[in-house]
């Protein structure tokens, strides 16, 4: 059978909730142009993250019964640290509330003011937290990465020729760790392969720089490895991301990706020193080192998505169910990043609205009329989130997993081809009002002049 169908049943159902154009066009207005400000319960179809969003499984809700909120030793983590341990081999696993929490301590305890951190491409929350402490965040994409229509396997990889001269810049003393993101969420969603991963791996050991990973889609990583990397094409997803997070010295990881959980994320080293100086921020400002700010119940449901996340079935209609998006938008004309990656679909806005200069966002005007078109919520990933750093000017779908069927993204398919169909209508923005950090999430837009 040639169908990929959702490897799942429902069983438990959400009503979805419609409004009118007028309604749509007063509360965005109200929430002042950022999608970020409105209530869900106005948003017909979330696309804004896949973060937190996935729908848990029987088994998870069925573990979550026997999480043991013990204050100290809760056999709840003991369990989730035997699942991380055994696919990812570090030595330390430290719980954290999610993953920008795992980030804030790393950061703490590994960089100073005037060190460089380089990575694929840094996600918001990694840039704003190595900035916090005075580093400065670098990002060494592949040069292909700038060809959003570029059809290339690995578009996520880092410039190891970039990151060597870097290394030589700065001198090795000034690097506290090399990052790299799997899959590469701001570079578009694209996949690194494991050459990459590899060749990174014999730079940090070259210089004695540690080795990180920003491990959050490492499941969608490894299946597109499966499916791209010729040696790997008999390989299962566990032996590839066993082999991914062989090669690193430790990662961060948000539990609300590749762990289908709501909440929670960890941080996990093999430096013994590094973990104990970690495990005190920890306690100063998560929690206890055995729930570190999650409840026992989180941590269960986290071990349980770490099983459920690597079935070959899952990541094969996972990965084939955003191409599904992918190639409907594609095939009438709308420019996405090329090719579909693993957990969103990119619009390249800035060529979709070409009247639109960046100085006036095209990603947030687009992500602003897919809402008021149709109720789908967005997030603009250019210029609004990044500033000057912005690379491109992207409007993000993203599929939370396990919950939108395949009509609904059908729906979203038709509105995004109205709105293509009118897109020389679409008005550029200017910001209104913003916060120092991170403004994506509160700033105020309204109409570019
Ligand atoms: C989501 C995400 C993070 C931060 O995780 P949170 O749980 O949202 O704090 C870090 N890096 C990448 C690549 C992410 O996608």
């Amino acid at each position: 059978m040639k169908t990929v169908i959702e490897p799942f049943r429902i069983k438990s159902v959400e009503p979805l909730r419609q409004t009118t154009r007028e309604e749509r066009e007063r509360l965005v207005s109200k929430a002042g142009y950022n999608l970020f400000t409105l209530e869900a319960r106005d948003v017909l179809i979330d696309l804004l993250t896949d973060s937190g969003t996935s729908a848990m499984s029987t088994e998870q809700w069925a573990a979550m019964m026997r999480g043991d909120e013990s204050y100290a030793g809760s056999a709840s983590f003991f369990r989730m640290k035997r699942v991380v341990q055994d696919l990812t081999g570090f030595k330390h696993v430290i719980p954290t509330h999610q993953g920008r929490a795992a980030e804030r301590i790393l950061f703490s305890v590994m960089c100073k003011p005037g060190q460089v951190v380089p990575n694929n491409t840094h996600f918001d929350t990694t840039r704003a937290n190595i900035e916090f402490t005075g580093a400065r965040a670098v990002d060494l994409p592949v040069a292909e990465a700038m060809d959003t229509q570029a059809r290339l396997d690995f578009k996520g990889n880092m410039d190891v020729g970039a990151l060597e001269r870097l290394i030589a810049a700065e001198g090795p003393g000034s690097l506290p760790l090399i990052m790299v993101t799997i899959t590469n969420n701001s570079g578009g969603g694209q996949p690194v392969s494991m050459q990459n991963l590899e060749a990174v791996r014999g730079v940090a050991s070259r210089y004695g720089i540690p080795f990180y990973l920003d491990a959050c889609r490492f499941a969608e990583n490894a299946w597109l490895i499966h499916e791209r990397e010729a040696e790997y094409q008999h390989s299962s997803p566990r032996e590839i991301a066993r082999r991914m997070f062989s090669l690193a010295d430790g990662c961060t990881f948000s539990a609300k990706k590749d762990a289908f959980a709501n909440i929670g994320g960890m941080l996990c080293t093999n430096d013994d020193r590094l973990a104990a100086q970690e495990t005190n921020l920890l306690i100063l400002t998560e929690g206890f080192p055995t729930y570190g700010g999650l409840a026992g119940r989180d941590l269960e449901a986290i071990a349980v998505g770490l099983e459920e996340i690597l079935d070959p079935d899952y990541l094969r209609y996972r990965i084939a169910s955003t191409a599904y998006l992918g190639r409907h938008i594609a095939s009438h004309g709308v420019p996405i990043v090329e090719p579909p990656g693993g957990h969103a679909i990119y619009i390249d806005a800035a060529r979709m609205l070409p009247h639109v200069p960046r100085t006036q966002f095209p990603g947030q005007a687009l992500a602003v009329e897919l809402y008021r078109h149709a109720g789908i919520r967005s997030v603009e990933i250019g210029s609004v989130m990044f500033g000057g750093a912005a690379r491109h000017e992207l409007l993000r779908l993203a599929i939370p997993r396990r919950v939108y069927t395949q009509s609904h993204i059908d729906y979203v398919v038709e509105a995004i081809l109205e709105v293509y169909a009118y897109r020389d209508r679409i008005r550029g923005m200017r910001i209104v009002e913003e916060p120092p950090f991170l403004r994506h999430f509160s700033a105020r837009f309204d109409w570019a002049q």
